[in-house]
């Protein structure tokens, strides 16, 4: 069987009724040896001592932690509490990241941090045990980026602040990411671009994606989707489609695949089994 590295993404329980399936999860997707499991931060209202109970049970299965970090809108003393926070519960592998402003808050309070490479430039300096600093990357670009693809020069920034590698916003075809990573090397980015990959497996999954990456709408999976005729088909659709994108990705050279697993292990599995990586 080969051995390409994979890795999955879980969000903090959005209640204290979900905590049980999201630990449950966790033990499964444990079991199938990922290189690590990331917890996202600040996004769904959630808060740090959340993440930090899951980035703990993580840990607490041997499995490698990769606590996601947002900094729009903190000041450096305030991130810098924060990662103290993250490394007395043993956490320090980190994705360093910008986050969003809340809604209707356009202007950043004066010296707060503004992009993800002041964040990685406080976590590279900090005498503590940093391990590994991931940074985003965007195949088809971030929203904010524009035609000069100003998310390349950010990724960019991020290297030269001392990122060991990027994980990618989720995309749907194979030369998404082909593309970007020739585009990316040939303005000098030269760290593991590590894939992102979702199974999605209703229309109106996709459509909530969508919205909040500003992605371009797959055709034929959302026609695929829409037209389906029951929800089992439906997953038989979305994890098709990502099984498919995973090989595709493999043989073409990516260095692993990264999973947003959702919180639950049966979908992400299945992907991985088809794709011949489990
Ligand atoms: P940055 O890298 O700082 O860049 C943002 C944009 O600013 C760039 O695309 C570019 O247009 C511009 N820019 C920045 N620096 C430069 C520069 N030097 N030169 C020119 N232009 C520049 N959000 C959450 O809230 N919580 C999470 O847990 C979370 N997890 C994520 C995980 C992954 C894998 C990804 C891909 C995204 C995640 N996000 C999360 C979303 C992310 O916070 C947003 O996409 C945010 O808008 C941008 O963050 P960034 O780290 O890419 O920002």
């Amino acid at each position: 069987m080969a051995t390409v590295p994979f890795s999955f993404e879980v969000y903090p329980p959005r209640s204290s009724d979900a905590a049980p399936a999201l630990f449950e999860a966790i033990d499964k997707l444990s079991s199938l040896g990922p290189r690590f499991i990331s917890v996202t931060f600040g996004a769904g209202g959630s808060d740090t001592k959340n993440s930090i109970e899951v980035l703990d049970y993580i840990l607490k299965k041997d499995v490698r932690a990769l606590a996601h970090l947002t900094c729009a809108g903190t000041t450096r003393s305030s991130i810098e509490k924060l990662i103290s926070e993250f490394e007395a519960a043993g956490v320090s592998d980190f994705l360093a990241l910008r986050g969003d402003l809340p809604a209707g808050q356009e202007q950043l309070p004066e010296e707060a941090l503004s992009t993800a490479a002041d964040l990685v430039s406080i976590l590279k300096k900090r005498s503590g045990s940093i391990g590994e600093i991931a940074v985003a990357a965007f195949p088809n670009g971030h929203p904010e980026s524009g035609i000069e693809r100003s998310d390349i020069d950010a990724l960019l920034a991020k290297q030269a602040a001392g990122a060991d590698y990027a994980i990618t916003q989720l995309f749907f075809y194979a030369n998404d990411y082909f593309d970007f990573v020739s585009l990316a090397r040939a303005r000098g980015v030269n760290i593991p671009i590590l894939p992102g990959i979702m199974p999605i497996t209703s229309a109106k999954r996709l459509e909530r994606v969508l919205e909040l990456t500003g992605e371009r709408n797959p055709i034929e999976l959302s026609d695929a989707l829409s037209t389906a005729q029951n929800n089992s088909e439906r997953i038989e659709i979305g994890i098709d489609w990502a099984a498919k994108l995973v090989s595709e990705l493999i043989s073409g050279g990516a260095p692993g695949v990264h999973l947003y697993a959702f919180n639950e292990h049966e979908r992400v599995t299945e992907v991985l089994r088809r794709a011949e990586l489990v």
